[in-house]
């Protein structure tokens, strides 16, 4: 739905699964390792100057925050901010922080309707990238952005968009995995990107099971 994400406002904080909200609505997490454009790329997608400035308050740093869209007295869909990860912290350290928090979000939420992971595109894809994509379930679409473009010629752009399709084509065999050149000053890829979120949020849920269904009138 078109106009979807400006409706954005910020719903909670979560430091452990159990306070997360009711497992009822769509849900598009946002991942990424520190600095790579995610506060900005969020903030952008919502047209919003600070939404994603929560995440960035000291002792929030490993917590999910949901943000609701949809009408302010029946939201219809969350956004998740995730924490960063890699900065000044051992690939052994970003696991076991994993464990506690956002492995078991990205394997539990049954709603999880799309994964959004920002790349520096000078980075690529990393070993953190895709262990951390690992947990999410192989059906959940994936959106890698790739950010700072700005940085990049055209023909580095190029070539950077083959080697994370290349990246992430294993880890989503169905051909579920995307890539999009984004960019915050010259402002690329921002339509396309809300566009994928959107969706996601809205989609029917014909694969839902029967049981799921609201019972018929
Ligand atoms: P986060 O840690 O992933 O939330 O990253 P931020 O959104 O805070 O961005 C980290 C840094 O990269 C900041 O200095 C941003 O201004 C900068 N940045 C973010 N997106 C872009 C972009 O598209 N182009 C350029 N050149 N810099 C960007």
């Amino acid at each position: 739905m078109p106009g979807l994400l400006v409706t954005a406002r910020f719903c909670r904080t979560v430091v452990a699964m159990r306070d997360a909200p009711p497992d009822a609505l769509p849900e598009v997490a946002f991942v990424g390792r520190s600095n790579a454009g995610k506060s900005t790329a969020i903030n952008l997608l919502c047209n919003r100057r600070r939404l994603a400035f929560f995440s960035r308050t000291p002792g929030r740093t490993q917590a999910l925050n949901f943000f609701e869209v949809g009408p302010e007295d029946a939201p219809s869909a969350y956004l998740v901010d995730t924490p960063g990860y890699g900065f000044a912290q051992t690939p052994l350290d970003v696991k076991r922080q994993w464990q506690g928090l956002i492995g078991p979000y990205l394997q539990k939420r049954r709603h999880l309707a799309g994964v959004v992971m920002m790349v520096d595109i000078r980075r690529g894809v990393g070993d953190l990238d895709r262990q951390l994509l690992a947990f999410a379930p192989a059906h959940v679409p994936v959106l890698a952005l790739l950010t700072k473009a700005d940085k990049f010629t055209y023909s580095e752009r190029l070539v950077a968009r083959r080697e994370v399709a290349a990246a992430l084509a294993p880890l989503r065999p169905d051909g579920s995995a995307e890539s999009l050149l984004f960019s915050a000053p010259a402002r690329m890829g921002i339509e396309e990107a809300t566009e994928w979120v959107e969706a996601r949020l809205t989609r029917e849920y014909l694969d839902e099971p029967a049981g799921d269904q609201p019972a018929a009138e």
